[in-house]
């Protein structure tokens, strides 16, 4: 697809233009920074797209604020003091030299990180995501066993990766599911909600009216867990659908 990449000025926001086949205009807002993209039919005039996005200014503006009071995760520098939390819990971080493989260890309300003297932060950051992506890797099959049986669907795998934009994804012809590695900070009930949700696209793709009801009769609670997913400390993601 040819797409023509233009922008629109508009009382100090800068709107990203995207013009491409499809029948009516539309307006998102995108996290974590609050870009703007109008999408328009390929032959718009720019007075037309001008209006339409100066009618949405309100609804812009809500949104980019949103993004800027939502609450986010400081960046990290993987040292003695921080915290981290796994499934929902905090931890503070302690680093501790020593001269073997390093290890974390999960103490009562500490996370041990053992490092050789003079490991890099990013090291230290490399580190610390494998331990999580194995906790997660020891908690999933089993929550997807459980969630496959009350949905009646069956999975054929799963993975997990960082993602940016998503918490989970499903490739509903290869039956296959993708969970983001930051799911390991947040409390098991909105991981089992994410599995839940990817489960049911095996019933439904779209997240249609049809899909909304399996929710409902499957996880009566689902909206509480995904406000609760999107009203924690996150990293990346700002997750709706
Ligand atoms: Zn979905």
């Amino acid at each position: 697809m040819n797409i023509k990449m233009e922008t629109l000025n508009l009382s100090n926001l800068t709107i990203d233009i995207i013009r491409k086949d499809i029948k009516n205009m539309h307006l998102a807002v995108y996290p974590p920074n609050g870009r703007i993209r109008l999408s328009a039919p390929k032959n718009t005039d720019n007075e037309m797209m001008r209006l339409f996005a100066i009618s949405k200014i309100s609804w812009i503006k809500k949104h980019i604020k949103n993004f800027e009071t939502q609450p986010r995760e400081t960046p990290r520098e993987f040292i003695s003091g921080e915290s981290y939390y796994l499934l929902g819990k905090r931890y503070l971080l302690k680093v501790i030299e020593h001269n073997e493989v390093p290890k974390v260890v999960l103490k009562h309300k500490t996370l041990e990180l053992y490092v050789r003297p003079d490991t890099s932060s990013e090291k230290r950051e490399a580190i610390i995501e494998e331990w999580y992506r194995n906790q997660l890797k020891a908690l999933v099959p089993k929550l997807i066993e459980k969630w496959e049986k009350v949905i009646g669907v069956q999975s054929n795998a799963y993975g997990i990766k960082k993602m940016r934009t998503k918490w989970g994804t499903c490739n509903t012809t290869a039956k296959r599911i993708w969970l983001n590695l930051e799911l390991a900070k947040k409390p098991i009930e909105c991981i089992e909600f994410i599995i839940a949700h990817e489960l049911v696209h095996l019933l439904e793709r779209s997240h249609n009216d049809r899909f909304v009801s399996y929710m409902n009769e499957f996880m009566p609670k689902w909206r509480f867990y995904r406000e609760e997913l999107n009203n924690l400390p996150f990293r990346y993601v700002n997750w709706k659908y």
